[in-house]
């Protein structure tokens, strides 16, 4: 993972929204390979070495997107370099194209098929539960395997826009701005 993504993660126990501690081992460049994740509050720590956090409890999608990275940024918004976007579930198999449409972008790859690894601006995260903060990505692609897709789609800057497939998020906080097929674009109300 990037060491910038330290900044987004939360930790996953039970209580209110915490930052995590990181104990960087083993860095190239900005990539943490190997190192340690932990929670001041609770006293939840992992360690990695083989570049991709796991906070426990993941399950592993096989299946592929159900739409590509030009329509995902398409329905996001989202032009200009900077800050970071989180796919969940299987729409992280369009996270390096991501990253190639939207230079200066950095993707987190929550819980992506298998064969999708940290690479270029991708970092990849597997957790049972959701790993970022709220109000923390420019945008949030959801796909098959994402968990809680409203704990997802907080994690979008209040008055950007989250997309996926399948179940629409409920609650007040979100706005329906598009749905078809099985495709839907909210946004995060400010
Ligand atoms: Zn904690």
């Amino acid at each position: 993972m990037f060491i910038e993504l330290t900044d987004h993660l939360r930790c996953p126990g039970p209580h209110a929204e915490a930052f995590l501690v990181l104990l960087p081992q083993d860095v190239q460049g900005r990539r943490v390979v190997s190192g340690h994740l932990g929670c001041p509050v609770c006293g939840w720590g992992i360690a990695w070495e083989d570049g991709t956090p796991d906070f426990g409890g993941s399950v592993a999608v096989q299946s592929v997107a159900p739409f590509d990275a030009a329509a995902a940024v398409a329905m996001l918004g989202l032009d200009g370099p900077g800050g970071w976007i989180a796919t969940a579930g299987n729409t992280g198999s369009i996270a390096a194209d991501l990253t190639l449409l939207l230079p200066g972008v950095h993707v987190v790859a929550v819980n992506p098929p298998e064969d999708v690894q940290s690479a270029g601006a991708v970092s990849v995260i597997r957790s049972g539960s959701w790993p970022i903060k709220q109000h923390a990505m420019r945008g949030v692609v959801v796909g098959d395997g994402a968990g809680n897709v409203e704990a997802a789609v907080r994690s979008v800057l209040p008055g950007l826009r989250a997309c996926g497939s399948g179940a629409i998020p409920a609650g007040s906080e979100f706005t329906l701005l598009a749905s078809g097929g099985d495709s839907w674009v909210v946004v995060h109300k400010p």
